[in-house]
């Protein structure tokens, strides 16, 4: 069968669409259907090179635009992103899978960091000491790197690209994004909308591509830092690369995260929170609870409540109405998740429910949702990060041994205890080794002003992402001594400068 002709989607280089010259592309598909929708280019060197030079060029203007210029536009963003919200999720939808209100909430979420990046007066505000030493005053700056790159995932096209280039661009560097080659078009729509908001040309730059690219991001000697979102031993990779050549890196990766349920949760509550967190978006959020650790003798009733609330949900295309969890990226990781299930029950866990025999659509990409019970610690359901709709159940004895194992995990992103009782939550809060932790909450992502990042092999680097640690990532400090000529002040001496 021949392949009907598809559209192939550009770059985006000094404010305009461009075609890629490399003669190298990969299938964009829609996952709800499985057909291939269009082609996207994957850059080589030199075109990763040629759009980098664009960007630096762009980043010298930009950097001497005042404070308050920066923030119009962004505020200028914000509402094109705002008034264009479904237009967007549908792009998002097309390409990814997830249901449309979970692409608005992942737009949603993604423009609150815009928000955030519109505050950079006040954000860049610096420090002053008057009289530092006599006669002289001391203050510190914060300035911007130049030019510098965002490497981004597939599972939240819009969302984690405006975690990076709001607050990039804010601080005065021009951004080149490399978006997941999975689902590529939301970055071109939001380069569409950074020129209608005033953006200059090369201040936001898109370049599609693979390895060949990235490499040619980490290895450029315009790149002055990198940010960088996926799977952990990718994350590992451009870390180590990005700091070998001398560049400022954050990368975040991969995720295992618990659920801790102690016998006194409220279980109607616990379990809508973990069906929620486990199935929603099918499992492919860095943020999905994918292992329910049952404390005491809790396990039969969560399992029971869990299980129950299975068969109400619906799988289907993300953009049809009434769905609650669409199918996942690519056939191949599809079954790689169907692979998962199977080697769980192979190893001896029970299967409560099998997305494997769920009634879903035979086109695309489908996967009913699983529910696996006395896992062990060994299996590899338990130790991988599986990045589909698979919950495991953990059954331990005590809280020290629920603690332990989520401790004992080389993931450290997120994790969530449910409990009524509120010195046990504060406990949790200060023994578990996790970036971010939720009390019955189950998805814990920090709201915009504070940052996002996990632990251990969830992030490789010492900066977190957007908020606070995501202004100090985009810039530079700079401490600055002044004295103004006064004849009374001023004599030779060779000793150190002292203060007093
Ligand atoms: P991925 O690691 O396969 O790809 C991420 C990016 O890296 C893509 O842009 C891809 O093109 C690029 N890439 C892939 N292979 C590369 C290579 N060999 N060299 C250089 N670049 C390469 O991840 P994914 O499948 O797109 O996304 C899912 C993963 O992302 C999951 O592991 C998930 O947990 C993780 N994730 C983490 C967070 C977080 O905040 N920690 C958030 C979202 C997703």
């Amino acid at each position: 069968m021949t392949n009907p002709p598809v559209p192939t989607i550009d770059h985006w280089i000094s404010g305009a669409r461009v075609p890629g010259t490399s003669g190298r592309t990969a299938p964009v598909h829609d996952p709800a259907t499985g057909r291939r929708t269009a082609e996207v280019p994957l850059a080589s060197t030199a075109e990763v090179d040629a759009a980098v030079k664009t960007a630096s060029a762009a980043a010298r203007d930009w950097r001497t635009s005042s404070l308050s210029r920066r923030a119009a536009v962004l505020f200028t963003f914000r509402e094109l992103l705002h008034t264009r919200t479904d237009e967007l999720a549908a792009i998002v939808t097309a390409e990814h899978g997830k249901v449309l209100s979970d692409a608005v909430g992942e737009i949603a979420r993604g423009l609150e960091n815009v928000e955030f990046a519109t505050g950079v007066p006040q954000l860049l505000k610096g420090g002053f000491s008057e009289q530092a030493a006599s006669g002289v005053d001391v203050y510190s700056i914060r300035q911007p790197l130049g030019v510098v790159a965002g490497v981004t995932p597939f599972n939240f096209p819009v969302m984690v690209p405006l975690w990076m280039c709001a607050n990039a661009i804010a601080c005065g560097n021009a951004f080149v994004l490399k978006p997941s080659e999975k689902d590529p078009s939301a970055s071109l729509f939001l380069a569409e909308l950074w020129k209608e908001a005033g953006l200059p040309d090369g201040v936001f730059t898109v370049v599609h591509g693979d390895k060949e690219a990235v490499d040619a991001l980490l290895d450029h000697d315009d790149v002055a830092a990198l940010s960088f979102v996926g799977s952990t031993p990718i994350a590992r990779y451009i870390y180590e690369r990005g700091t070998a050549n001398g560049k400022r890196v954050q990368a975040l990766g991969g995720a295992k995260n618990h659920a801790l349920v102690l016998p006194d949760a409220d279980i109607d509550m616990a379990a809508d929170a973990i069906v929620s967190a486990a199935y929603g978006a099918a499992g492919e959020r860095c943020m999905a609870l994918s292992v329910a650790v049952a404390v005491g003798g809790v396990g039969d009733e969560l399992v029971a409540a869990i299980s129950s609330r299975l068969p109400k949900l619906t799988v289907g295309p993300g953009a049809a109405e009434g769905t609650d969890m669409g199918p996942l990226i690519t056939r191949e990781h599809r079954d790689k998740v169907a692979g998962y299930v199977a080697a769980g029950a192979e190893a001896g866990a029970t299967v409560v429910v099998d997305g494997r025999d769920q009634d879903v659509p035979q086109d695309g990409f489908f996967l009913g949702m699983t529910l696996l019970d006395e896992v062990t610690p060994d299996m590899t359901v338990y130790r991988d990060e599986i990045f589909g709709p698979v919950l495991s159940v953990v059954r331990v004895d005590t809280y020290d041994e629920g603690l332990a194992l989520i401790n004992r995990n080389p993931y450290a992103n997120g994790t969530a205890i449910f409990t009524r009782d509120g010195g046990a939550a504060r406990r949790f809060q200060n023994e578990v080794e996790v970036g971010m932790v939720g009390i019955n909450v189950p998805i814990p992502v920090p709201v915009a002003y504070y940052s996002f990042g996990g632990w251990k092999d969830s992030l490789f680097g010492d900066t977190h992402m957007y908020g606070p640690e995501g202004i100090n990532f985009f810039t530079r400090g700079k401490v600055v001594t002044q004295r103004w000529p006064d004849p009374a002040t001023s004599s030779v001496d060779l000793g150190f400068p002292r203060t007093r």
